[in-house]
């Protein structure tokens, strides 16, 4: 047969092993422990020695082959599913970090990452060094010998500010610190993380690929293009294990294992089942996203809309260059204050009133009193998280439906 499309390669995934009733989809193995023949072959399997299943906190049919097809759309040399986005985050983290290290990181992050690193790394001595990463020289201060990854989101959510990854990637070869790239706002399909420089890629798959909503769950993906050996806290693996495995290698025989935030079979089922129709999904999510960020600007009430897929917008160039011309589904705008966004929200009648990106149905939230709620209006101000603004995650709906929604609940 003639080379077959990405589309059908993913479809066709074989399984491990010939499932025992001939089974079309990867049945959900929601069993705990595997059984063994010899105490011998058990002794490999929980020496590392073969790949045999022992206990599902550390491996799994069904997650496994969840994980294989991610393997087969992004060419990853590893790819590990984990129960949450952010179980992706801390255990990516906690995988290059220790006490007395450092990660240049940018302040326009996820409120929970931003959390997990000011305050629970910190926490343990890992210093987190914020700086503006679309400045390549004050990135070039900020990385010493004790840095051990430059970490940034693709699309800061909700500045949707784009760093040059290029760039940033070339630093970090230059200086031996990895680039770790949060890549939930365009998904791997369209985004291809590699080309870009980015040695680890992290997604929440709770987003995109989890199908509407169905399910929490997080990636982390491992392009083998890093040399570990030139990482102080994975050097010693990077000489047992290879210096392009040692992350994955540390990652799966400890820092996993030890967590225990591996993915449910049921959420790997339905992830699994979500990637068969990721492509066509975001293409809707993302086409009706860039024709209402256009027409929301001619809307009364919108002071401004901020997407990176419009051509005025200050990161349009660098986004179309790395993301194409559909730069995922999120859109924010601004009203003229605080109450009139709150007016606003509480007036939407087809448009849910939500966190999450990427459900099936639109969504609406006002990350400064939500996701950005906790922290003080300084705080805020350093993210650049403005009381005025509103962020929608946008559907499957069309944009008609959204405009006169959103033009009704602006009344
Ligand atoms: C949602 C989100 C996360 C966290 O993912 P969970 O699956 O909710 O834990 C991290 N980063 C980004 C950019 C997100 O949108």
């Amino acid at each position: 047969m003639k080379e077959i499309s990405p589309e059908a390669c993913l479809l066709h995934t074989p399984f491990e092993k010939k499932d025992a009733y001939s089974a079309l989809a990867m049945p959900v193995y929601n069993n705990v422990a595997f059984e063994f023949d010899t105490a011998e072959a058990m002794e490999e399997a929980f020496c590392g020695r073969t790949t045999d299943h022992a206990y599902s906190r550390i491996t799994n049919p069904t997650v496994q082959y969840f994980e294989k097809r991610v393997q087969v759309m992004t060419g990853a040399q590893g790819v590990t599913a984990l129960n949450s986005g952010m179980a992706a985050i801390a255990n990516t983290l906690i995988n290059i970090a220790g006490q007395s290290a450092n990660i240049v990181t940018s302040p326009h992050l996820f409120g929970n990452t931003y959390s997990f690193l000011n305050r629970t790394l910190a926490g343990f001595g890992v210093e987190v060094r914020f700086c503006d990463l679309t400045d390549l020289l004050a990135v070039r201060k900020a990385v010493d010998n004790k840095t051990c990854g430059i970490f940034l989101e693709i699309i800061t959510n909700p500045q949707q500010e784009v760093a040059d990854l290029p760039a940033l990637a070339a630093i970090g070869e230059e200086r031996g610190v990895p680039l770790i790239a949060d890549t939930t706002i365009v998904p791997f399909t369209t985004f291809r993380a590699k080309d870009f420089g980015v040695h680890i890629e992290i997604v929440s798959s709770t987003k995109y690929i989890s199908g509407g909503a169905t399910s929490l769950g997080g990636l982390i993906l491992d392009y083998g293009t890093f040399d570990w050996s030139r990482s102080p806290i994975l050097e010693s693996w990077a000489a047992d294990f290879g210096t392009q495995n040692a992350f994955t290698a540390r990652l799966r025989r400890e820092i996993h294992r030890n967590m225990g935030a591996y993915m449910t079979p049921q959420a790997a089922y339905m992830q699994s089942l979500g990637l068969e129709t990721l492509n066509i999904r975001f293409a809707r999510h993302a086409a009706v996203c860039k024709e209402l960020a256009g027409r929301l600007r001619e809307v009364e009430g919108i002071v401004s809309v901020n997407h990176t897929g419009l051509e005025d917008n200050p990161y349009h160039a660098i986004s179309k260059a790395q993301f194409g011309d559909y730069p995922g589904a999120m859109l924010t705008f601004d009203l003229a204050t605080r109450e009139a966004c709150f007016s606003f929200m509480n007036r939407l009648q087809l448009i849910r009133r939500a966190t999450n990106l990427f459900d099936n149905k639109t969504l609406a939230i006002h990350p400064a009193s939500t996701i950005y709620g906790i922290f003080t209006e300084e705080q805020r101000q350093s993210m650049d998280v403005s009381q005025k603004t509103i962020r929608l995650s946008v559907g499957l709906e069309t944009a008609d439906d959204l405009l006169e929604d959103i033009r009704q609940a602006l009344k």
